[in-house]
């Protein structure tokens, strides 16, 4: 085994984004443009992204997915008093706009193939309560959506889907934001599959909906900074008709979104490409390789998570650190929330009641995957594999 050394290859992040020369030109546009705060490119980017997914949508611009979330859950009207089924393997930020509403998060295990949140386990958790369902396309691959939307439409549910893994992610050959669900969110965070630095994208087919996280997004004021300066009526004109939120998105961002959503077709298949490497070169190792999509569907590959089996010869934490040591970045997907302190502790969770989410967790490692990592990059990582599992 070669100890590490200074003279190492560069370490490896788990994720960068692939920012271009289109991307920098873009984003230089829009600063000498004058309007740097939502305006033309904003809408720009929500009609490209309208149209990508097939139109027939209004698509929502905003400063992250989180805030996308929120949005989502407070034109639907959720309140105190009110519950929100949620799975537990997922980022804190997916339930935490469940109590900026004051409303509860119940929440389930996932599937042990998918990871996904599972079906039974929500029918399990309906109340007199439950007002809503959020499923998450886990690592980009689709929940079961047709036993969601059949539960939801059973008890008369809302369902907003947590996208934020699933640009793009097809069920049955539809592109997740054209399902049947009433709201779905994709976030641009750095790491995810496009990128605009920060920001998100709230989708819905319902006019009513689109309409009321608009007007939230910005304070709660019927009309916004761009169609002020533009409109007939005097700019300084605005009503304020709700107690508003923060939530828009910038030009320099979507000026990037542009760009970035215009490259997607590209980024999907460089990550189909790797992850299919990554199966093709793991298969003989003791682990547990990501579930693929069925036939037919897309997995966006946003993640690229494996999980140790009992016949491996290190645990977990060992071959992260193993890993690290060859110079190769990893991640977790997720601690999951029933194990954080505030979850675990307003709902009193224990492990014992999400054992297939507790068990992946503790057998998890989320290996590199990026469209700008090279062949070669991901030779070292499989090679750094073989070498600490290897038989
Ligand atoms: C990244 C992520 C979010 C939050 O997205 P932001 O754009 O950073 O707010 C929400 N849910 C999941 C599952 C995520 O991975």
């Amino acid at each position: 085994m070669t100890p590490p050394s200074s003279t190492a290859l560069p370490f490896l992040p788990f994720a960068r984004p692939d920012i271009g020369e289109a991307e920098i030109t873009a984003v230089t546009e829009a600063l000498r443009s004058g309007w740097v705060t939502t305006g033309p490119m904003a809408k720009k980017f929500e009609t490209a992204f309208t149209n990508y997914l097939g139109g027939g949508l209004h698509s929502v611009a905003v400063n992250s997915a989180t805030a996308g979330l929120h949005l989502a859950l407070e034109a639907l009207g959720i309140g105190p008093g009110d519950e929100v089924i949620a799975p537990t393997l997922t980022f804190t930020a997916t339930v935490e706009v469940v109590r900026y509403l004051g409303a509860d998060a119940v929440l389930v295990d996932v599937d042990p193939v998918t990871l996904n949140m599972d079906p039974a386990g929500v029918r399990a958790a309906i109340s007199p309560r439950t007002k809503a369902i959020m499923p998450v396309h886990y690592g980009g691959l689709a929940c079961d959506m047709d036993a969601i939307l059949a539960i939801a439409h059973e008890h008369g549910l809302k369902v907003v889907e947590d996208a934020a893994h699933a640009l793009p992610t097809t069920w049955r050959g539809a592109l997740v934001g054209q399902l049947a669900s009433d709201v779905t969110v994709f976030s641009f965070y750095a790491n995810k599959t496009i990128t605009t630095g920060e920001g998100g994208m709230a989708v819905t087919r319902d006019e009513t909906l689109a309409q009321r996280m608009r007007v939230m997004r910005l304070h709660g004021m019927n009309r916004d900074a761009f169609d002020r300066f533009t409109s007939k009526t005097p700019a300084w004109y605005y009503e304020v008709v709700a107690p508003g939120f923060k939530y828009n998105m910038t030009d320099v961002a979507a000026a990037m979104g542009v760009v970035q959503l215009a490259r997607l077709p590209q980024f999907v298949q460089r990550r189909e490409t790797l992850a299919q490497r990554y199966h093709a070169a793991l298969a003989t190792l003791p682990l547990v390789l990501p579930a693929t999509a069925p036939a037919g569907d897309q997995h966006a590959w946003h993640l690229y998570v494996v999980r140790l089996t009992s016949e491996a010869r290190i645990g977990r934490d060992d071959l992260i650190q193993g890993l690290a040591d060859r110079g190769i970045g990893t991640s977790v997907h997720y601690v999951p929330l029933h194990r954080h302190p505030y979850w675990r502790d307003r709902y009193g969770l224990t492990p014992g009641q999400f054992p297939t989410a507790d068990a992946a967790y503790l057998a998890m490692v989320s290996l590199p995957l990026f469209t700008a990592m090279s062949d070669a990059d991901q030779d070292r990582v499989i090679a750094a594999l073989h070498a600490l599992l290897g038989g």
